[in-house]
């Protein structure tokens, strides 16, 4: 079924396609008319404004219709070549194009790029606990809150994998990312999150790093996967920066766990 807005531009551009066949075939029609025999001029052109005032409005209704439905094809094609399935997050290959347009930007203008790797701690155990539908159950909800908590059009939030989810701060240094990291983490901690009427807690290890101009996407996402590393070492349910990338001068700095 064509949505409202749809019905609209499939309406106009139906009536303009039959405005411009009929002006066509009329145009044609004169220019060959002088040259039939037995027939003048106005019969023919006369008879063709009629054929095509017949004709023209369902074919160009057809063409329309049809015309349509291939762009919303084109856009589900779009929507599942750069989609996660389960939680609607970009996928990876989304991710890398938008990593390439904002580290572009950053060379461009100076504006400093951070990326975010999260991963949920012990999800193993959730799993176990409250059954694979419940694991699943518990990262579409999770990713629905960082669609909704993400400042829209400027990050970027990928599953990266499994239980593991990128993001990307776009005008973000070290402290602006580690202030957003914390906010995260901390919603995630109090995210509620039930499967069957069970609450199911989750809690997350978030490695931050400030990428550097040029960098590629697989060296700013080892960096990052470092600082997860350490995070989960030191315990989990914690963020962890690229110890490289702190600022000389650490002013209204958050405290990291
Ligand atoms: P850690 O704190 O070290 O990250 O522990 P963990 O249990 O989260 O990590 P581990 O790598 O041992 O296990 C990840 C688990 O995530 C195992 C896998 O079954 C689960 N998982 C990965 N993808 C999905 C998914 O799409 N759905 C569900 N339900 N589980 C998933
Ligand atoms: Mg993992
Ligand atoms: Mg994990």
């Amino acid at each position: 079924m064509l949505s409202t807005s749809s019905r609209l531009h499939t309406s106009v551009y139906a009536t303009l396609l039959s405005v411009v066949l009929i002006c066509a075939t009329v145009h044609f029609t004169h220019f060959v008319a002088p040259f039939l025999d037995g027939y003048s001029t106005n019969t023919v052109t006369y008879t063709a404004l009629i054929a095509s005032c017949i004709l023209a409005p369902p074919a160009s209704i057809l063409m329309a219709v049809y015309s349509s439905k291939l762009i919303k094809i084109q856009e589900q094609l779009l929507e599942l070549a750069t989609t996660d399935p389960l939680t609607g997050l970009l996928n990876r290959r989304a991710f890398a194009h938008r990593y390439e347009r904002e580290s572009a930007r950053y060379s461009r203008t100076n504006r400093p790029l951070s990326l975010l790797l999260i991963d949920l701690d012990y999800f193993k155990l959730i799993n176990d606990k409250h059954g694979h539908a419940g694991g699943d159950a518990a990262l579409r909800i999770l990713s629905q809150h960082l669609r909704e908590t993400s400042r829209f059009g400027t990050d970027d939030v990928a599953r990266w994998g499994g239980e593991e989810f990128a993001v990307l701060l776009s005008d973000s240094g070290h402290q602006s990312a580690m202030r957003a990291a914390e906010r995260l983490r901390r919603q995630i901690e109090t995210l509620k999150v039930t499967f069957n009427d069970t609450p199911i807690r989750l809690e997350a290890s978030v490695g931050v790093i400030v990428c550097r101009k040029g960098e590629s996407l697989e060296h700013a996402v080892q960096r990052a996967d470092l600082c997860l590393r350490q995070a989960k070492d030191q315990g989990r349910n914690r963020v962890m920066a690229f110890p490289e990338d702190l600022p000389a001068v650490d002013s209204d700095e958050v405290s990291v766990a």
